[in-house]
């Protein structure tokens, strides 16, 4: 028996789901954070099994779906300089920027690695000494710490020919953003589990705190969820609000305190652009002083182009939970996975793509 079967017994998940309808009695708008947790609800058709009291909102949680066209265009524009190899995880590869995506990109003879790990990245570095090796920095809490591992790991070895783009993003300052510009209201936040896992559940403190939000932080198994469903129903109809855990087998208050050294030693916070989102202060992630010459954007001269933003796509809108991925003319007709107009399509933690992949229509 694999772990995960423990956290999708069904007898289980019939108890939970009896509890969450028996105690919940008031309208809760729940929003999960997370794009992982978006394709686990999806996936598992957990909207399906709650009550109508309670209604589920998608959050901006996936990493791909938020970098905006204009790093995209960089990171295109980066990856066509002669004698650099951009190395990057696979699920940006088919993301479209402005004008065209590192697939296309590739496929016009700019050299596009996909890689498992930021140490492949550095390996490729090592292997090639006359080329430039970029690595494409993208993701939350959860990646860059290991992106912060490569640098390190290259300052100690004197690895003169690798680089890193770092788009890197910090959830807690984009929820802020979020609920202090009021467009949204959402009476309990799913908190992320992976993210969680490094930052610890204590970042999310401020929302319970200065907002009146119950939190749950959640894992991604159907049992997590609904256990989580039902922790922060209890809070709503007892009118409390504070941050729980229903994911202790990986998440402490504390946090991965290694990990955030790391991360912290050669990243400083900066502003970052969200999509969908905006400009936040402190919600991106730059490299510090100390490591300034691995940075690919001051290491390299490069023309992205101007910005432009695909037509007809409302990626931006379902980022910000106000409007979901049918509500997009483009869905499921001019807009795909074979055929994405719009990040929300391409990601495997992307909305649009949970909702083509699970959300039932009348032609199946
Ligand atoms: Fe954008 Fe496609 Fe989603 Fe519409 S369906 S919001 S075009 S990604």
């Amino acid at each position: 028996m694999r772990l995960a079967d423990d956290f999708r017994n069904s007898e289980l998940a019939k108890g939970l789901i009896d509890g969450i309808r028996r105690t919940s009695t008031r309208k809760a708008r729940l929003m999960e954070f997370c794009g992982g947790h978006t394709v686990a609800i999806m996936r598992h058709g957990i909207r399906q099994l709650l009550p109508p009291t309670i209604e589920m909102l998608s959050g901006p949680g996936c990493p791909v779906c938020v970098t905006g066209n204009a790093d995209l265009d960089k990171t295109i524009a980066l990856a066509r300089i002669p004698g650099v190899i951009l190395t990057t995880f696979g699920d940006m590869l088919k993301v479209p920027g402005s004008r065209s995506s590192l697939q296309e990109a590739r496929a016009e003879g700019a050299d596009v690695r996909m890689v498992y790990s930021t140490l492949d990245a550095l390996q490729i570095a090592r292997q090639n000494p006359s080329r430039q090796v970029v690595f494409l920095g993208v993701g939350f809490e959860t990646t860059a710490p290991t992106v912060a591992a490569s640098v390190l790991q290259a300052d100690k070895e004197g690895v003169g020919n690798y680089f890193v783009l770092s788009l890197h993003k910090l959830c807690p300052p984009v929820i802020k953003a979020i609920l202090d510009s009021g467009e949204i209201k959402i009476s309990g936040l799913i908190c992320p589990g992976h993210v969680s896992a490094v930052v610890g559940s204590q970042s999310w403190d401020f929302i319970a705190r200065d907002y009146g939000i119950p939190c749950v932080v959640s894992g991604f198994e159907p049992l997590d969820i609904l256990q989580s469903v039902h922790m922060l129903v209890s809070q709503v109809e007892k009118g409390e609000f504070k941050v729980e855990i229903a994911y202790r087998r990986g998440v402490s208050a504390e946090g991965n305190k290694r990990a955030l050294e790391i991360m912290y030693q050669v990243f400083e916070p900066g502003a970052a652009a969200w999509r969908g989102v905006g400009t936040v202060a402190g919600s991106g992630l730059r490299l510090g002083k100390a490591y300034q010459r691995f940075d690919a954007e001051a290491a390299f001269e490069f023309d992205p182009g101007p910005t432009v933003e695909p037509k007809g796509c409302i990626c931006g809108e379902v980022l910000r939970a106000v409007k979901t991925p049918q509500d997009c003319k483009l869905f499921r007709t001019v807009c795909t996975p074979a055929n994405p107009v719009g990040p929300c399509m391409v990601s495997s933690e992307g909305s649009c793509a949970a909702y083509y992949l699970y959300e039932a229509t009348d032609e199946r």
